[in-house]
């Protein structure tokens, strides 16, 4: 094996994407690959998982980690990843904060299997037959990973000693973090969030603020967006003032509001809540001589066009939040 520090890239319950970022670094890829003999990376290499178990504790120098904790693999490599690493990294929102897997949260982990492997039209399966756990064939026992009834993020269930934020993280923060890397630079302490801003996206955002009141809500398909002013002063929910900064609001300069990939911005515990409490505060309704009744219904007529709360305003940080899931 060579003497260059190690690098692994490992997914769990991803999508793929945040391989795509680290490849989305161009030719400064290829400067990694001079620094780091790059020896895990299920998407692009063959190295087995015995050949990681068979690694000295600590061997890798680096662990960039993505995806969420769904199944009982997926936390086992957890595990096993933290063991071999001297730095494990949280990278992208799924294993930060639980990202669009942990809106499963929403629901029971059997709902799940029922519409996957029952209730889909394009299935046929009239003995409703569910995957084994474990099967016993002529070769030996096959067995697949348990499936959570929650999904969790990675410091959820190990240390983590960054994270990197982002749906996917954008490319020049990935650089600006492997470029501290590579070059030794001191980082900051351990648990910090890396590759990010500590403001908001409105900060970052070009758009003309002026005053944010509105009296009804957009959804994008219904309103042609001036390109210049605010979204939300618009009425088009846009989730840059709960999201924390650091993309560059790449979304905000195509005239699409921000999602809130970024997460949970610093100094918050719940980017719903917060997103919830910057609506609260910019909704007007003339209230003057209405009786508290009329008041709460014309606010929740502009409410109504919100079509689905926990998937606008905690798309990305469900399982991070203060309510985690739902309560059964
Ligand atoms: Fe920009 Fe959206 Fe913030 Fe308005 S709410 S300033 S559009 S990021």
């Amino acid at each position: 094996m060579s003497e260059k520090p190690k690098l692994a890239m490992y997914w769990a319950s991803s999508c793929g994407g945040c391989e795509i970022a680290l490849v989305n670094i161009h030719e400064m890829i290829l400067d990694v690959d001079a620094v780091f003999d790059f020896m895990f990376c299920p998407c692009l290499l063959d190295t087995k998982i015995k050949d990681i178990k068979a690694l000295e504790d600590k061997a890798i120098t680096l662990t960039l980690f993505n995806g969420a904790i769904r199944t009982t693999e997926n936390e086992e490599m957890a595990h096993l990843l933290r063991r071999k690493s001297e730095v494990l990294v949280a990278f992208g929102s799924c294993a930060h904060e639980g990202c669009i897997p942990g809106l499963a949260n929403l629901h029971r982990s059997e709902d799940f299997l029922e519409s996957i492997y029952v209730d889909n039209p394009t299935i046929d399966n009239p003995e409703s037959t569910y995957p084994l756990p474990e099967c016993d064939m002529p070769e030996g026992t096959l067995s697949l990973p348990e499936f959570y009834d929650r999904v969790s993020t990675l410091a959820q269930v190990t240390d983590v000693d960054y994270f990197i934020p982002g749906c996917p993280p954008e490319p020049h923060q990935v650089r600006a973090v492997l470029q501290a890397v590579m070059s030794g630079e001191d980082l900051p302490p351990r648990g910090s969030v890396l590759g990010a801003g500590s403001a908001i996206v409105c900060e970052e955002c070009a758009r003309v603020k002026a005053d944010k009141k509105i009296t009804r809500l957009y959804r994008t398909y219904e309103i042609q967006p001036d390109t210049e002013a605010c979204l939300l002063e618009q009425g088009i929910l846009c989730m840059g003032v709960a999201t924390r900064s650091g993309c560059g609001a790449p979304c905000l300069e195509a005239n699409m509001p921000c999602t809130g990939c970024y997460g949970t911005p610093e100094g918050s515990m719940d980017q719903g809540a917060r997103m919830s409490a910057a609506l609260g505060s910019i909704i007007e309704v003339d209230g003057k001589g209405l009786s508290e009744d009329e008041l709460a219904r014309r606010f929740n007529k502009i409410l109504d066009h919100i079509p689905d709360y926990a998937g606008l305003f905690y798309k990305y940080s469900m399982s991070s939040s203060i309510m985690k899931a739902r309560r059964k």
